[in-house]
């Protein structure tokens, strides 16, 4: 025992050690709401043992987090981790409670990719209150907290010992709870992703990972024997990818919704899946995984930067174009002319900063006639990226003369609007999307002269608009609701389309129920663009069974002449 440790009161500060006690109490506590409250409405509490059960459950989240930062619990790491774990419970705390969402690695990829315009539509007072209260006031209490950090050897050591005792806390309060715990999280798994703020440290720790898990990051070509067939009629392929942005299948009132948001498909020679389902329930997990061609199973377990479906077109020789009015397209444009339309200066279609879809229609026969003519004269497919019904200010994905509902729900605080003013505005953005799909339809019939023309319109993910209290989208697939994975999926093909293809349309319209999924998407593709190569499966094509194929002709042929 030397002299130094036998005098605490010297110099005037606190010990390391207890500050990161104290934080990790108030983070488990206090920052843990959220979680407090779904347990309550789980109707955990009311079970025998319910109160002694969530002692555990908080000593074990800050045994966890004291275990963490005491080996950070140094004089210049010690604050700012502590103020950064403040703030993420602070964040992830106020979706948690306004949205019901929970954070998970891709609600975070989601996060860390998302622009001005998506953080413009999420701000609120009351999230400024949720930062104030559970981010900047404690952070400030914090900040000017004197601690005495002592010499960095005996700082060591004790970091080192907090750290194992902590441990050692966390294994005996485990094993003293563990039948309990055991089974919450068994049949709630969901509350895993509500622990604050370690369900945002584990979700980046295992993006930081990713990378070294995968292992060789280099670029794996896909379909390099790609071959279009060569052209019949002298025009080649238009086909227009509509990807859509937060569809909700069942409110498509061609898919039979009982309020008409679609009036003008249903004026058009449309054919609409109405049993399709997403690969997952964000964008920056259903976008790559539908261009993949992985399949769902497939990409999830899938380890390497991969080539995707555009990539696989380009190798046929056709031109690619990607038009963005959203976020984004998460990789799958990277080697793709790409265009964004997300901040123009449009005075009908860009009111406010962000842009109505409809702009992305301007100028597209001149971004068009921009792609290399040698591509252009194989085939050309646009990908159209929709902000759709992107929420939760759905109120801004339709333009007031368009809107068909009212009174609409105009805030982004979602659970203090009626769920008639919500669902007003939700299907406002639908009906919008009906007058894009039919004005994409129209300025397609325009390039008739040129090009065949085709649009297929497939939604990236659906919505929870309050059912079960669950708002928005990104709960993980397993848990998810119906809502968040239904979408719609709507082709529309030109009279020299349906020639080139032998794709009839009256077929795919009674096939309508048959389930079909973003696994489908890629093949289909393929398919209709007439696209050999060894990675497109017929099987998994949704549109082959209604086509006659050349060989079918010839088969037919051979047995009329027979
Ligand atoms: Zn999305």
């Amino acid at each position: 025992m030397n002299a130094r440790m036998a005098k605490p009161s010297q110099p005037a500060g606190w010990h390391p050690g207890g500050l990161v006690v104290a934080a990790s109490l108030w983070l488990a506590t206090v920052a843990n709401l959220p979680l407090w409250l779904a347990m309550r409405d789980l109707g955990l509490f009311a079970q025998s043992g319910g109160w002694l059960f969530a002692l555990a459950f908080a000593l074990i989240i800050a045994a966890c987090l004291t275990g963490m930062v005491s080996l950070l619990a140094w004089r210049w790491t010690l604050k700012p981790v502590l103020a950064l774990l403040l703030l993420a419970s602070a964040v992830g705390g106020y979706f948690m409670l306004a949205y019901h969402v929970v954070i998970d690695t891709s609600m975070i990829v989601n996060a860390l990719q998302t622009n001005t315009g998506e953080v413009r539509d999420l701000l609120s007072l009351k999230l400024a209150a949720a930062l104030l209260l559970l981010g900047v006031l404690p952070g400030a209490v914090l900040w000017r907290w004197p601690v005495d950090y002592g010499r960095w050897q005996r700082r060591s050591l004790h970091n080192l010992l907090q750290a194992v005792a902590a441990l050692l806390l966390l294994v005996l309060l485990v094993l003293a709870s563990f039948s309990p715990l055991a089974s919450t999280m068994r049949n709630h798994k969901q509350l895993r992703y509500l622990v604050n703020p370690l369900n945002t440290v584990y979700a980046l720790g295992y993006l930081a990972g990713q990378p070294l898990r995968q292992g060789d990051t280099a670029l794996q070509p896909l379909g390099l024997d790609a071959q279009a067939l060569p052209a019949t009629a002298g025009r080649p392929p238009l086909l227009v990818l509509v990807l859509g942005e937060t569809g909700r299948s069942g409110n498509f009132g061609i898919n039979g919704y009982a309020r008409n948001t679609t009036p003008e498909l249903a004026r058009q020679d449309v054919a609409s899946f109405h049993n399709a389902w997403s690969c997952g329930t964000s964008t920056a997990a259903s976008v790559p995984c539908m261009f993949s061609g992985l399949g769902r199973q497939g990409f999830e377990a899938h380890r390497q930067h991969s080539e995707g479906l555009l990539d696989v077109i380009q190798h046929a020789g056709m031109a690619v174009l990607w038009v963005d009015n959203q976020s984004g397209c998460k990789g799958t444009c990277d080697r793709v002319t790409t265009v964004a339309t997300g901040e123009q200066a449009h005075p009908q279609l860009c009111p406010d900063g962000q842009c109505f879809d409809g702009i992305m229609l301007e100028g597209l026969d001149r971004r068009i006639a921009d792609l290399p003519a040698a591509r252009r004269e194989r085939g050309v497919v646009v990908v159209l990226h929709q902000m759709g019904s992107h929420g939760p200010a759905y109120h801004l994905r339709s333009p007031a003369a368009l809107k068909r509902f009212s009174p609409e729900c105009t805030g982004n605080d979602l659970q203090g609007c009626s769920s008639e003013a919500l669902l007003n505005a939700y299907d406002n953005s639908i009906a919008y999307t009906d007058h894009f799909l039919a004005s994409t339809i129209a300025w397609l019939s325009q390039q008739q002269a040129a090009y065949d023309p085709a649009m297929v319109y497939v939604a990236d993910h659906g919505e929870s608009l309050g059912e079960n209290n669950l708002y928005l989208h990104g709960m993980p697939y397993l848990i998810a609701p119906d809502v968040q994975k239904h979408v719609p999926w709507i082709t529309w093909v030109s009279p020299g389309f349906a020639r080139r293809t032998a794709l009839a349309t009256p077929c795919l319209r009674d096939r309508a129920d048959l389930p079909v999924s973003h696994d489908n998407y890629f093949h289909s593709v393929l398919g209709l663009l007439g696209i050999q190569t060894r990675v497109y499966q017929r099987a998994l094509d949704v549109y082959a069974p209604c086509m006659l194929t050349p060989a079918d002709e010839v088969a037919g042929l051979a047995t009329a002449r027979g």
